[in-house]
Protein backbone atom coordinates (compact mmCIF):
# COMPACT_ATOMS: atom_id res chain seq x y z
CA UNK A 1 0.00 0.00 0.00
CA UNK A 2 1.65 3.47 -0.65
CA UNK A 3 2.39 5.45 2.17
CA UNK A 4 -0.18 8.55 2.55
CA UNK A 5 0.82 11.36 4.26
CA UNK A 6 -1.37 11.05 7.26
CA UNK A 7 -3.87 14.20 8.46
CA UNK A 8 -2.05 16.14 10.89
CA UNK A 9 -4.15 18.37 12.82
CA UNK A 10 -2.94 21.92 13.52
CA UNK A 11 -3.51 22.28 16.96
CA UNK A 12 -2.97 19.19 19.00
CA UNK A 13 -4.56 18.59 22.18
CA UNK A 14 -2.20 19.62 24.36
CA UNK A 15 -0.57 17.86 28.00
CA UNK A 16 -0.77 19.69 31.23
CA UNK A 17 1.83 21.96 31.64
CA UNK A 18 3.93 21.22 34.81
CA UNK A 19 4.57 23.90 37.13
CA UNK A 20 7.81 24.78 39.30
CA UNK A 21 6.45 26.24 42.78
CA UNK A 22 8.20 29.67 43.46
CA UNK A 23 7.19 30.75 47.14
CA UNK A 24 4.12 29.10 47.13
CA UNK A 25 2.57 30.41 43.16
CA UNK A 26 2.80 27.44 40.55
CA UNK A 27 4.41 29.10 37.42
CA UNK A 28 4.09 27.06 34.36
CA UNK A 29 6.94 25.70 32.83
CA UNK A 30 6.52 27.26 29.26
CA UNK A 31 8.48 29.10 26.57
CA UNK A 32 7.35 31.03 24.29
CA UNK A 33 6.84 28.57 21.65
CA UNK A 34 4.48 26.35 24.23
CA UNK A 35 2.86 29.37 24.97
CA UNK A 36 1.94 30.19 21.81
CA UNK A 37 0.70 26.93 20.68
CA UNK A 38 -1.48 26.54 24.38
CA UNK A 39 -2.91 29.71 23.03
CA UNK A 40 -3.87 27.63 19.80
CA UNK A 41 -5.29 24.58 21.14
CA UNK A 42 -7.49 26.96 23.48
CA UNK A 43 -8.58 29.13 20.49
CA UNK A 44 -9.30 25.75 18.03
CA UNK A 45 -11.19 24.06 21.46
CA UNK A 46 -12.61 26.99 22.91
CA UNK A 47 -14.55 26.35 26.49
CA UNK A 48 -17.28 28.52 27.71
CA UNK A 49 -15.32 30.42 30.11
CA UNK A 50 -12.43 32.30 28.95
CA UNK A 51 -8.96 30.89 29.61
CA UNK A 52 -6.78 33.69 31.51
CA UNK A 53 -2.87 33.90 31.10
CA UNK A 54 -0.62 36.12 34.10
CA UNK A 55 2.67 36.95 33.23
CA UNK A 56 4.02 36.40 36.35
CA UNK A 57 6.95 38.28 37.87
CA UNK A 58 8.41 38.79 41.97
CA UNK A 59 5.53 41.95 42.06
CA UNK A 60 2.65 39.12 41.47
CA UNK A 61 4.52 36.60 44.25
CA UNK A 62 5.43 38.66 46.99
CA UNK A 63 1.59 39.63 46.09
CA UNK A 64 0.51 36.92 46.08
CA UNK A 65 1.74 35.70 49.63
CA UNK A 66 0.69 39.16 51.45
CA UNK A 67 -2.96 39.04 49.22
CA UNK A 68 -5.09 36.35 49.56
CA UNK A 69 -7.75 37.34 46.83
CA UNK A 70 -4.07 37.86 44.78
CA UNK A 71 -2.98 34.05 45.30
CA UNK A 72 -6.27 33.28 44.47
CA UNK A 73 -6.62 34.44 40.58
CA UNK A 74 -3.25 33.28 40.28
CA UNK A 75 -4.15 29.68 41.10
CA UNK A 76 -7.83 29.76 38.83
CA UNK A 77 -5.76 31.14 35.73
CA UNK A 78 -4.79 28.57 33.22
CA UNK A 79 -1.32 29.55 32.71
CA UNK A 80 1.02 31.24 34.87
CA UNK A 81 3.91 32.23 32.78
CA UNK A 82 7.49 33.25 33.57
CA UNK A 83 7.35 36.71 32.88
CA UNK A 84 10.30 38.50 34.86
CA UNK A 85 13.67 37.41 35.22
CA UNK A 86 13.82 37.14 39.13
CA UNK A 87 11.84 34.41 38.03
CA UNK A 88 13.94 32.45 36.05
CA UNK A 89 16.65 33.52 38.50
CA UNK A 90 14.56 31.97 41.53
CA UNK A 91 13.09 29.00 39.38
CA UNK A 92 17.34 27.88 38.98
CA UNK A 93 18.36 28.63 42.38
CA UNK A 94 15.34 26.02 43.15
CA UNK A 95 17.26 23.41 40.87
CA UNK A 96 14.41 23.58 38.12
CA UNK A 97 15.93 26.19 35.25
CA UNK A 98 13.22 27.50 32.80
CA UNK A 99 14.55 27.77 29.53
CA UNK A 100 12.91 31.99 28.89
CA UNK A 101 10.78 35.05 29.66
CA UNK A 102 7.99 34.93 28.44
CA UNK A 103 6.57 38.61 28.73
CA UNK A 104 3.33 40.96 28.17
CA UNK A 105 5.54 43.48 26.42
CA UNK A 106 7.23 41.26 23.95
CA UNK A 107 4.25 38.62 23.74
CA UNK A 108 1.88 41.54 22.30
CA UNK A 109 4.34 40.61 19.20
CA UNK A 110 4.55 37.25 19.39
CA UNK A 111 1.15 36.50 19.78
CA UNK A 112 0.50 38.74 16.83
CA UNK A 113 2.46 37.72 14.34
CA UNK A 114 1.14 34.04 15.18
CA UNK A 115 -2.48 35.61 14.80
CA UNK A 116 -1.28 37.17 12.10
CA UNK A 117 -0.81 33.67 10.74
CA UNK A 118 -3.25 31.76 12.16
CA UNK A 119 -6.04 34.38 11.07
CA UNK A 120 -6.75 34.91 15.19
CA UNK A 121 -8.75 37.74 15.64
CA UNK A 122 -7.32 40.33 18.42
CA UNK A 123 -8.68 43.15 20.70
CA UNK A 124 -6.94 45.56 22.54
CA UNK A 125 -8.43 46.57 25.98
CA UNK A 126 -6.78 49.61 28.19
CA UNK A 127 -3.98 51.96 28.27
CA UNK A 128 -4.94 55.81 27.68
CA UNK A 129 -7.43 57.38 25.19
CA UNK A 130 -6.08 56.62 21.94
CA UNK A 131 -2.85 54.65 22.84
CA UNK A 132 -4.62 51.23 21.72
CA UNK A 133 -5.89 52.39 18.33
CA UNK A 134 -2.66 54.00 17.43
CA UNK A 135 -0.92 50.43 18.64
CA UNK A 136 -3.30 48.56 16.12
CA UNK A 137 -2.41 50.74 13.44
CA UNK A 138 1.52 49.91 14.65
CA UNK A 139 0.70 45.93 14.85
CA UNK A 140 -1.56 45.89 11.83
CA UNK A 141 1.24 47.34 9.91
CA UNK A 142 4.44 45.33 10.99
CA UNK A 143 2.08 42.11 10.68
CA UNK A 144 0.19 41.49 7.36
CA UNK A 145 -3.29 40.01 7.81
CA UNK A 146 -3.61 40.87 11.16
CA UNK A 147 -7.11 41.10 12.53
CA UNK A 148 -7.29 44.04 15.63
CA UNK A 149 -11.08 43.61 15.69
CA UNK A 150 -11.49 46.84 18.20
CA UNK A 151 -9.80 48.48 20.60
CA UNK A 152 -11.26 50.76 23.49
CA UNK A 153 -9.54 52.46 26.53
CA UNK A 154 -12.76 51.83 28.84
CA UNK A 155 -11.35 51.21 32.68
CA UNK A 156 -11.69 48.25 35.39
CA UNK A 157 -14.18 49.66 36.92
CA UNK A 158 -17.58 48.30 37.55
CA UNK A 159 -19.18 51.31 35.34
CA UNK A 160 -17.09 50.65 32.54
CA UNK A 161 -18.13 47.13 32.50
CA UNK A 162 -21.38 47.20 30.35
CA UNK A 163 -19.74 49.37 27.67
CA UNK A 164 -16.61 47.22 27.37
CA UNK A 165 -18.84 43.71 27.14
CA UNK A 166 -21.10 45.29 24.32
CA UNK A 167 -18.29 45.97 22.31
CA UNK A 168 -16.63 42.84 22.72
CA UNK A 169 -19.73 40.75 22.12
CA UNK A 170 -20.25 42.79 18.43
CA UNK A 171 -16.82 40.85 17.69
CA UNK A 172 -15.92 38.16 19.60
CA UNK A 173 -12.42 38.54 19.55
CA UNK A 174 -10.24 35.31 19.58
CA UNK A 175 -7.58 36.99 21.94
CA UNK A 176 -8.13 40.20 24.26
CA UNK A 177 -5.33 41.72 25.67
CA UNK A 178 -5.84 43.51 28.66
CA UNK A 179 -3.92 46.76 29.47
CA UNK A 180 -5.12 48.16 33.03
CA UNK A 181 -1.63 47.28 34.52
CA UNK A 182 -0.98 44.88 37.90
CA UNK A 183 -2.80 44.11 39.75
CA UNK A 184 -5.79 45.09 38.33
CA UNK A 185 -6.02 43.63 35.06
CA UNK A 186 -5.42 40.30 36.55
CA UNK A 187 -7.97 40.89 38.84
CA UNK A 188 -10.41 42.35 36.21
CA UNK A 189 -10.29 39.53 33.81
CA UNK A 190 -10.87 36.81 36.26
CA UNK A 191 -14.01 38.76 37.97
CA UNK A 192 -15.28 38.91 34.47
CA UNK A 193 -13.83 35.82 32.57
CA UNK A 194 -17.35 33.64 32.44
CA UNK A 195 -19.20 36.19 30.60
CA UNK A 196 -16.26 37.36 28.41
CA UNK A 197 -17.53 36.70 24.80
CA UNK A 198 -13.41 35.63 24.25
CA UNK A 199 -11.25 32.73 24.26
CA UNK A 200 -8.57 33.80 25.52
CA UNK A 201 -7.85 36.89 27.66
CA UNK A 202 -3.92 37.68 28.90
CA UNK A 203 -2.75 41.37 31.08
CA UNK A 204 0.19 42.90 29.37
CA UNK A 205 0.67 45.64 31.95
CA UNK A 206 2.07 48.87 29.92
CA UNK A 207 2.66 46.54 26.82
CA UNK A 208 0.71 49.21 24.58
CA UNK A 209 2.33 52.10 25.93
CA UNK A 210 5.76 50.34 24.51
CA UNK A 211 4.15 49.46 21.44
CA UNK A 212 3.00 53.01 20.52
CA UNK A 213 6.37 54.63 21.91
CA UNK A 214 4.47 56.41 25.14
CA UNK A 215 6.99 54.44 27.45
CA UNK A 216 10.76 53.38 26.48
CA UNK A 217 11.36 49.91 27.28
CA UNK A 218 14.97 49.29 28.55
CA UNK A 219 17.44 48.96 26.06
CA UNK A 220 18.48 45.09 24.79
CA UNK A 221 21.21 45.31 26.63
CA UNK A 222 19.65 46.09 29.79
CA UNK A 223 17.10 43.40 29.20
CA UNK A 224 19.83 40.72 28.93
CA UNK A 225 21.50 41.74 32.36
CA UNK A 226 18.49 41.28 33.45
CA UNK A 227 18.00 45.32 34.52
CA UNK A 228 14.83 46.33 33.31
CA UNK A 229 13.26 46.86 37.18
CA UNK A 230 16.74 49.55 36.63
CA UNK A 231 15.51 51.54 34.07
CA UNK A 232 11.73 51.26 34.77
CA UNK A 233 13.06 52.78 38.33
CA UNK A 234 15.04 55.92 36.65
CA UNK A 235 12.07 56.35 34.26
CA UNK A 236 9.42 55.87 36.77
CA UNK A 237 11.00 56.84 40.12
CA UNK A 238 7.74 57.06 41.53
CA UNK A 239 7.57 53.23 41.37
CA UNK A 240 10.07 52.97 43.98
CA UNK A 241 6.82 51.37 46.32
CA UNK A 242 6.54 48.10 43.39
CA UNK A 243 9.98 47.88 43.14
CA UNK A 244 11.02 47.15 46.83
CA UNK A 245 8.98 43.91 46.72
CA UNK A 246 12.36 42.76 44.36
CA UNK A 247 14.61 42.84 47.07
CA UNK A 248 12.08 40.59 49.68
CA UNK A 249 11.21 38.46 46.94
CA UNK A 250 14.82 37.66 46.47
CA UNK A 251 15.74 37.58 49.99
CA UNK A 252 12.83 34.81 50.80
CA UNK A 253 14.27 32.84 47.71
CA UNK A 254 17.84 32.61 49.30
CA UNK A 255 16.17 31.52 52.29
CA UNK A 256 13.60 28.86 50.92
CA UNK A 257 16.61 27.41 49.60
CA UNK A 258 18.79 27.38 52.43
CA UNK A 259 16.10 26.21 54.33
CA UNK A 260 15.98 22.92 51.87
CA UNK A 261 19.47 22.34 53.23
CA UNK A 262 18.91 22.84 57.25
CA UNK A 263 16.52 20.40 58.37
CA UNK A 264 18.85 17.74 56.35
CA UNK A 265 21.91 18.74 58.07
CA UNK A 266 20.33 18.70 61.89
CA UNK A 267 18.89 15.49 60.65
CA UNK A 268 21.48 13.90 59.99
CA UNK A 269 23.44 15.14 63.11
N1 LIG B 1 -4.33 51.79 32.82
C1 LIG B 1 -5.60 51.93 32.28
N2 LIG B 1 -6.65 52.15 33.10
C2 LIG B 1 -6.51 52.20 34.45
C3 LIG B 1 -5.20 52.04 34.99
C4 LIG B 1 -4.12 51.83 34.14
O1 LIG B 1 -5.77 51.84 31.06
O2 LIG B 1 -7.48 52.40 35.15
C5 LIG B 1 -3.20 51.53 31.90
C6 LIG B 1 -2.16 52.62 31.82
O3 LIG B 1 -2.53 53.63 30.91
C7 LIG B 1 -0.95 51.82 31.34
C8 LIG B 1 -1.17 50.45 31.95
O4 LIG B 1 -2.52 50.41 32.38
O5 LIG B 1 -0.98 51.70 29.93
C9 LIG B 1 -0.32 50.17 33.18
O6 LIG B 1 1.00 50.16 32.83
P1 LIG B 1 2.11 49.76 33.90
O7 LIG B 1 3.41 49.91 33.21
O8 LIG B 1 1.92 50.49 35.20
O9 LIG B 1 1.73 48.23 34.16
P2 LIG B 1 2.65 47.08 34.69
O10 LIG B 1 3.45 46.65 33.50
O11 LIG B 1 3.49 47.64 35.77
O12 LIG B 1 1.66 46.06 35.16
Amino acid sequence: MPNRPEKVPTHQPQPAIPTINILGVGVHRVDVAMTLDQIGAWIAAPSATCRQICTVNPEFIIDARRAPAFAAVLSRADLRVPDGVGVLWAARLLGAPLQQRVTGSDGIYQICERAAAEGWRVYLLGAAPGVAEQAAQILMARYAGLQVVGTYAGSPSDADWPAIQSRLAAVEPDILFVAYGHPRQDFWIDAHRHELPVKVAVGIGGALDFVTGVAQRAPQWMQQLGLEWLHRLIRQPWRWRRMVKLPVFAARVVLEVAGRFLPATSGKG
